[in-house]
């Protein structure tokens, strides 16, 4: 069974007063459409996902999806979203455009949903799916609690009994020809793909529903979503080791500040063991690889370089995903050159290449009591921490 992801954000969002369409909103670190597209390509049962768009949109989609190349790293298949599709004048024409760009990759099943609905689960996903095992259309819905009334400009008019109503949410499931041929037979828009699948005679089946699946319509909506996800600030550490021997020369570079010593440190670039502790820190802590990842020390380009150029891309990768390295500790092991009369002006060397309050940076050392390759003088070995948090 292949299932596909449809992220119908196309809409305006006009309720919402913004310039800025809902789904493209910041939310907690990324957007509300992030939100929506992690949960689809976070689920193992997605094989293919791809988002409807207004023309208008493209910058904005792009700038939405920034991080998640990053994620992939970390672990989130973002290989298997495909390129954006643009959407038509009405919902129902934004979704047959979906339709008609997945019909390529055949798949079994579709599950349409709204990009304004951010909190959906994994768990929900599956509920949906298992349903669609058994009836060619499942989506999940909610009881009414609240009792109901028709009233015409204010003046209330009759009960409705709310006994048989529900809410509907999306993701709505289907099998995928039979909501592609009821799109394609249906004429005007509609309120939901049930609607559309109800009007071609499919059978649908409800699933629960879940309250934090709701929709950002209005702006108090949007407040909401961004105070729940306002108290899930994410905090990383990431941890650096790395060791350089020693080798011919009168210096070494130990955290950016040239300390003379009678050899050298041997290393692609400017050997600076202490920075290339803390560039991996940062970039374990963002899930991205590590150093050599970066900067393959095959290439030419970074034979001799300053080792701050590594420490600053990692730095920069961890603000292109709204990250502020609050802290980076570096513990240098080695029985010589003595660190502590330098230690200072490291932090300061640290400071000055990433941006950083030297407050927020720490250099220590200690030897290894003569034990073990630092022990016997052969090298210098370094650790690092690097602590980041998104708000
Ligand atoms: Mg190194």
């Amino acid at each position: 069974m292949r299932t596909a992801g449809l992220i119908v954000a196309a809409g305006r969002g006009l309720r919402l007063g913004a310039p800025t369409p809902k789904q493209y909103q910041p939310l907690g670190g990324s957007t509300v459409l992030a939100h929506a597209l992690r949960a689809f390509l976070g689920h193992p049962g997605v094989a293919i996902v791809r988002v409807v768009i207004h023309p208008d949109d493209r910058r904005l989609y792009d700038a939405a999806l920034d991080g998640l190349d990053a994620e992939r790293l970390a672990g989130l298949d973002a290989d298997r979203l495909g390129p954006p599709v643009a959407g038509g004048a009405t919902r129902c024409a934004s979704v047959l455009a979906g339709l008609e760009a997945l019909a390529q990759s055949a798949p079994d099943r579709v599950l349409i949903h709204d990009a304004a609905r951010p909190f959906l689960s994994g768990r929900l996903i599956s509920a949906v799916l298992d349903a669609l095992d058994g009836v060619p259309a499942a989506f999940p819905a909610l009881s009414v609690v609240d009792a109901l009334w028709r009233a015409t400009g204010g003046a209330v008019e009759a009960p409705v009994e709310r006994a048989d109503l529900w809410r509907a949410q999306t993701p709505q499931g289907f099998r995928f020809p039979e909501i592609l041929a009821a799109h394609r037979g249906h004429e005007g828009d509609a309120a939901d793909d049930v609607a559309v699948a109800r009007a071609a005679g499919l059978a649908v089946r409800l699933v629960p529903g879940a309250e934090e699946n709701y929709k950002i319509t209005t702006a108090a909506d949007l407040d909401k979503a961004r105070r729940s996800v306002g108290g899930a600030m994410d905090i990383r550490t990431g941890n650096g080791f790395d060791v350089h021997a020693f080798g011919l020369g009168n210096s070494v570079t130990l955290c950016g500040v040239v300390v003379p010593f009678d050899r050298g440190l041997v290393g692609h670039s400017d050997a600076d063991v202490g920075m290339h502790a803390l560039t991996d820190a940062i970039f374990g802590a963002l899930g991205e690889g590590d150093i050599g990842h970066w900067f393959p020390p095959s290439d030419p380009q970074w034979k001799g370089v300053d080792s701050a150029v590594f420490l600053r891309k990692a730095v920069e990768r961890a603000t292109a995903r709204r990250f502020a390295v609050t802290h980076l500790d570096c513990t240098l092991i080695c029985e010589a050159p003595k660190i502590g009369p330098h230690a200072g002006a490291m932090r300061a060397a640290l400071a000055a290449a990433t941006a950083i309050e030297p407050d927020r940076i720490s250099v220590k050392a200690t030897t290894s009591e003569r034990l073990g390759f630092t022990g016997r003088g052969e090298g210098i070995a370094a650790l690092a921490t690097a602590t980041l948090v998104r708000p």
